[in-house]
């Protein structure tokens, strides 16, 4: 097994996947093709966008850019994503959230149609999550999270993962992802008592607890396989991290993810991926019809 489990070759993987089946579309005469919606200027928008135009364009992945003034009022955000919805052009839609105060995030998320709902925001997606089933999408971070570990060969059926953080986008979905993997998962949170103590127990965590750099050498047993979700700026260091203190578990761990470069560099893979599969499944929709 790899000891840092580097996010750039499971990207490249996926990225080489996407681009095999959506050649196959694009020779019966459809052009994946993925909708980004933003509003504004924000900076992590952008550097997200950034990238995921760059894996769009190394799968051969048509991307359409939407950009509203970070003023736009609720009626014109409303028809530019019910065009994209009703755009049979388009397979997949990314919507940066959360959006400006004067927009209604949640009506949004309602309003995004399923099918294209490729970063998983929406209920259809995640219940398809729940079930294990295809309507919509797991969000692309939970995805990628279990995508690493099946890129590197790390089975998880028979092991115990714990997976810290409980949020609709990253640590309910990864663990549901996981189970599906015949793991047999603990999910904690802010509540979860004695913290470190659960995590030692674990063959595998998922840290997505959004702390940075606050789980160490106490929460890991040895030769456990570290996924590190979390992003964080470290003012004194200068450097991008995680929620794991990296210098004292990688020692320790099996296998660990770094940050940056880990889980991250993942993400906008799936995205890319999940618009391809959007693709396939409104070709076999529209053949069946
Ligand atoms: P979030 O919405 O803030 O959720 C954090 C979760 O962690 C909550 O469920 C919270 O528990 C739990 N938590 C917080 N502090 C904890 C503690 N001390 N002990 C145990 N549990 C704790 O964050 P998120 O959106 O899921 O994101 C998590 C991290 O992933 C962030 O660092 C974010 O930047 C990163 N992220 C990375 C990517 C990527 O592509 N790599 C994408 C998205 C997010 P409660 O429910 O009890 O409050």
């Amino acid at each position: 097994m790899e000891h840092i489990l580097k996010g750039a070759p499971a990207a490249a993987a996926l990225i080489e996947q996407a681009a095999a089946r959506g050649a196959a579309l694009r020779e019966a005469g459809i052009v994946p093709t993925l909708a980004i919606l933003r509003v504004g200027e924000r900076a992590d928008d952008l550097s997200y966008e950034r990238g995921a135009m760059k894996k769009a364009a190394a799968a051969e992945v048509a991307v359409r850019n939407v950009v509203l003034p970070a003023d736009v009022t609720q009626a014109d955000f409303d028809a530019a994503l019910t065009a994209l919805n009703e755009d049979p052009g388009v397979h997949g839609i990314l919507m940066f959230r959360p959006l400006p105060a004067q927009l209604d995030g949640e009506r949004a998320r309602r309003m995004l149609a399923p099918e294209k709902d490729v970063d998983g925001c929406t209920d259809g997606s995640l219940a398809g999550v729940f079930v294990g089933a295809e309507t919509g999408f797991a969000p692309c971070t939970a995805r990628a999270a279990v995508e690493l570990l099946a890129h590197y060969g790390i089975d998880c059926a028979g092991k115990r993962a714990v997976v810290v953080g409980r949020s609709l986008v990253v640590g309910r979905p990864a663990a549901m992802l996981l189970l599906h993997r015949n793991a047999t998962v603990t999910l904690c949170h802010t509540k979860t008592r004695d913290l470190p103590g659960v995590l030692r127990e674990a063959d595998i965590v998922i840290a997505a607890a959004g702390q940075r750099e606050s789980l160490g050498a106490e929460c890991f047993r040895p030769g456990a396989v570290i996924v590190d979700v979390g992003i964080h700026w470290n003012e004194e260091t200068g450097r991008l991290c995680g929620d794991v203190r990296y210098e004292e578990a990688e020692p320790l761990a099996g296998a660990i993810t770094p940050v940056p470069g880990g889980v991250g560099a993942v993400t906008s893979a799936v995205l890319v991926l999940h618009t391809v599969e959007a693709a396939e499944r409104a070709a076999k929709k529209e053949g069946s019809e």
